[in-house]
């Protein structure tokens, strides 16, 4: 089976970890400070703080521009639900707005139609590692008071006009699962430019112990002495996944090319095909592609995935849309409420993409798609 997703590991990867491993500090220690560094430097702004996984990086921004119960957070229904679930557990409302046909990134014409006066923050999603219309959301997010935060757990790397992901909303997410552009095993960060958001970010992924003295009810204690003003939680990246990360940032560039050489190979066999899609591309701008989604006859979808499947080729279907997950279908949510992300997620099927994915199975990919597409139409 040609797996639909996998990590690029080699010699240089494994010597960071055992260096490591061999030091004394597994967890936070110096691989951790330098990773974020060099994350922060990639997506163009001053600060970074490194986290568990994409999960808790959305987890700490939400908690870090303060949501909280009778706040609305607009976010698109095409993505994996933890865009949701977090600020959800925060006690937010979740307000979906519907995604653009063709690329499936949230559509600001819908989200201006979601804006009321309890808009907390716009949550963008770079889907499949396109970048969202970043300017478009900023002037909706600036008219009413609201965050624009862009979970870019597909994106880390790409690059919007002109400028890099992490740079354009007020705090960016990224994943570093093992199927995303770069990977800790489990991992994530929250970047930004506003140094004072990221640090409460930071302070949330560390029990909300304050150290600063200034800020402190009891500053003088003793040397030891540390305070919680605000609760929070344990959400540290090891040293020895963060030094894996700043191994991994060394070929991030050689990741994307690869990827890009994929993605171009797949759309030149099935651009024009009946019945086939491929994603638009957002003007101006460099993608760094996580997924390959293609489109099929949505009524042939499950016909097409399960051939697929039989004769090796290891596919997936990015996403259910989450409103129609139960939790949001207790809500009131369901079936027709988010027709275009619906429409996109019935015709979906996302093929084999990583940097290692050797030529003879992206043609044996395209063989098999377009054998499977074909019979259908
Ligand atoms: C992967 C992903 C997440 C969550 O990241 P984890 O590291 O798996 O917790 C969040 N949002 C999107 C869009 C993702 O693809």
């Amino acid at each position: 089976m040609i797996p639909y997703g996998r990590q690029s590991i080699n010699d240089a990867d494994i010597a960071a970890v055992a260096e490591v491993l061999r030091g004394d500090w597994l967890t936070t220690g110096p691989f951790v400070s330098r990773f974020e560094s060099a994350v922060a430097q990639l997506a163009g702004v001053g600060a970074c703080v490194s986290v568990t996984s994409g999960t808790a990086a959305l987890h700490c921004a939400y908690r870090a521009i303060g949501i909280g119960p009778g706040d609305e957070v607009i976010t698109p229904p095409m993505t994996f639900v933890a865009t949701q679930a977090t600020a959800q557990l925060l006690g937010a409302e979740i307000v979906f707005a519907d995604v653009e046909p063709g690329n499936g990134l949230i559509d600001p014409v819908r989200v201006a139609e979601k804006v009321t006066t309890r808009t907390k923050a716009i949550v963008a999603v770079d889907y499949a590692g396109q970048p969202a219309d970043m300017d478009s959301l900023r002037a909706i997010a600036n008219d009413c008071g609201a965050y624009l935060v862009e979970d870019a757990a597909h994106s880390i790397g790409a690059i919007s006009r002109g400028r890099p992901v992490g740079s354009l909303a007020d705090l960016t997410t990224f994943s570093f699962f093992p199927t995303k552009n770069l990977t800790t095993a489990e991992g994530g960060a929250v970047v930004g430019a506003d140094l004072e958001l990221v640090e409460r970010a930071r302070e949330f992924h560390n029990h909300g112990l304050i150290r600063d003295p200034s800020r402190q009810d009891w500053p003088d204690e003793g040397p030891w002495h540390q305070e919680v003003a605000e609760f929070g939680l344990n959400y540290r990246l090891p040293d020895v996944l963060a030094a894996l990360g700043l191994s991994q940032l060394e070929r991030l560039e050689e990741f994307r090319v690869k990827r890009q050489a994929i993605v171009d190979a797949y759309s030149a066999a099935f651009s024009g095909v009946p019945g086939l899609d491929v994603l638009t591309l957002t003007p101006d701008s460099v993608p760094f592609w996580h997924i390959y989604p293609l489109r099929v006859h949505a009524e042939e979808r499950l016909r097409i995935f399960t051939e697929l499947r039989r004769v090796g080729v290891g596919v997936q279907v990015n996403y259910l849309p989450a409103h129609l997950h139960p939790s949001f279908r207790r809500l009131g949510f369901g079936w027709g409420d988010f027709p275009v992300a619906e429409e996109f997620y019935r015709r979906e099927i996302s093929l084999p993409l990583f940097a290692d994915l050797p030529k003879d199975d992206v043609e044996r990919v395209i063989d098999a798609v377009l054998t499977a597409a074909l019979v259908s139409s």
